[in-house]
């Protein structure tokens, strides 16, 4: 099979689900349980029907289709990335490895070679968590870990929760559980995914290896002091929040350069109370967001802010809290599998290099219980999350086709 045949429909396909947003001419808006996205899935699953697999969609709104092997009940083959963007996203990042996977049936069809295995590709539902503030919604309900109640739980920004946008949407939130698979019937999950970040793209490769997602620990921070007259009251007897809370912002990133292993952290968000030029800071309130592929290094610097703003605010006489909102292990990725495509990359003369995701995916999530593996295609510039994201149909063809080498590996075990 030639790149050029791939190309072709790729590039058909992902310009065809370019319509489906919500804001034509400034990027892909395509949020769960909304029209756009039943207009995405009702396409993708005429896609899946095309190429020859069983469709259905699931109680968690993700589509699957599945490509019969000749011995059904061993564990299946995986393949597949969500169909859902953020606001004014782009029109690659998620939708583009959905295609890839169902370019991948395509492939593994029409090479008529034998396997054992069922092949599945599957595009999941809000991947983004964008629009209830949650993530990760359908490949964690594939995985048995969604209920009616955390349908009921989350709601956007109109009020309307998960549970009855679903029911809006044609799907019954109280059946949730039915889209979990049973343990052990998943037997490999594999991800094309575009990079969305700069380093394929400015070195000039074509296929990122991607060897492990990294962790993340996120934290709100608010330091407390007490509001005074900036102009009357003496440096010692103050109790400045500003002072403090600065002390520790200033060393988090060179913590995380002291690392040098690629270790990123970042204060992204900063506010003082009540802000004025003229008064002394009575609260500040900032985020943490650490991530590394090395979980050790995360809880370090986590430990470090914890005794840094103890010793400020001790010096101070405030004090602090630190709200835990988000903690994941890294997940490393199948060294086996990417043997395999490495392999497959040197016998195309693709240039490929490995590298850590920076970013959560569904694989973070399937990556905990299931052997994944993830591929990456270059973003033009790095840009991603918003319209001017671009990754080249050739990029992506060429990832299809050492996928569909892996998957053909895989489908005829045992
Ligand atoms: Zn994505």
């Amino acid at each position: 099979m030639q790149v050029e045949e791939i190309l072709g429909r790729v590039a058909r396909d992902l310009e065809h689900l370019k319509q489906f947003t919500a804001t034509p001419g400034e990027g892909c808006t395509r949020l769960p349980f909304t029209k756009e996205a039943r207009q995405a899935v009702d396409f993708l699953g005429g896609l899946m029907r095309e190429a020859g697999m069983e469709v259905v969609e699931d109680a968690a709104g993700n589509i699957i289709g599945t490509l019969k092997g000749t011995n059904p009940e061993l564990p299946c083959v995986m393949m597949g990335s969500h169909y859902d963007s953020v606001i004014n996203g782009g029109d690659y990042d998620g939708i583009a490895g959905v295609i890839c996977a169902i370019e991948v049936a395509r492939l593994l069809k029409e090479t008529g070679a034998p396997m054992k295995r069922n092949f599945v590709a599957v595009g999941f539902c809000d991947e983004e968590g964008m629009r209830f503030g949650t993530g990760y919604f359908g490949s964690g309900a594939m995985l048995g870990n969604r209920d009616p109640d955390y349908c009921r739980k989350f709601k956007d920004t109109d009020g309307i929760s998960i549970y009855d946008a679903m029911k809006e949407h044609g799907l019954d939130p109280e059946k949730i559980q039915d889209a979990a698979w049973k343990k052990g019937s998943i037997g490999y999950f594999l991800e094309a995914h575009i990079e969305q970040g700069p380093v394929l793209d400015a070195e000039n490769i074509e296929i990122g290896l991607v060897d492990c997602i990294v962790g993340i620990q996120r934290y709100m921070v608010t330091v407390h002091g007490r509001s005074d007259h900036a102009g009357t009251t003496p440096m010692d007897m103050r109790m400045d929040a500003t002072d403090a809370a600065s002390k520790v912002i200033s060393k988090i990133a060179d913590w995380a350069r002291e690392k040098a292993d690629g270790t990123v952290a970042t204060v992204g968000y900063v506010k003082t109370t009540p802000g004025g030029m003229n008064i002394v800071a009575e609260k500040v309130e900032f985020t943490v967001d650490i991530r590394s592929k090395n979980n050790d290094n995360i809880n370090d610097i986590a430990r470090r802010i914890r005794a840094a703003l103890d010793r400020e605010t001790a010096a101070m006489g405030g004090s602090y809290e630190m709200d835990t909102k988000l903690v994941i292990t890294p997940v490393n990725l199948s060294e086996e599998m990417l043997k395999i495509m490495e392999e497959s990359c040197k016998a195309h003369a693709y240039s490929y290099k490995y590298l850590p995701s920076g970013a959560g995916h569904d694989s973070l999530e399937i990556g905990q219980v299931i052997p994944t593996v993830m591929v990456f295609v270059p973003s033009k510039d790095g840009r991603s999350h918003c319209p001017v994201e671009f990754t080249k149909y050739s990029d992506l063809s060429k990832a299809a086709l050492i996928m569909t080498e892996l998957a053909q590996n895989l489908l005829n075990r045992d």
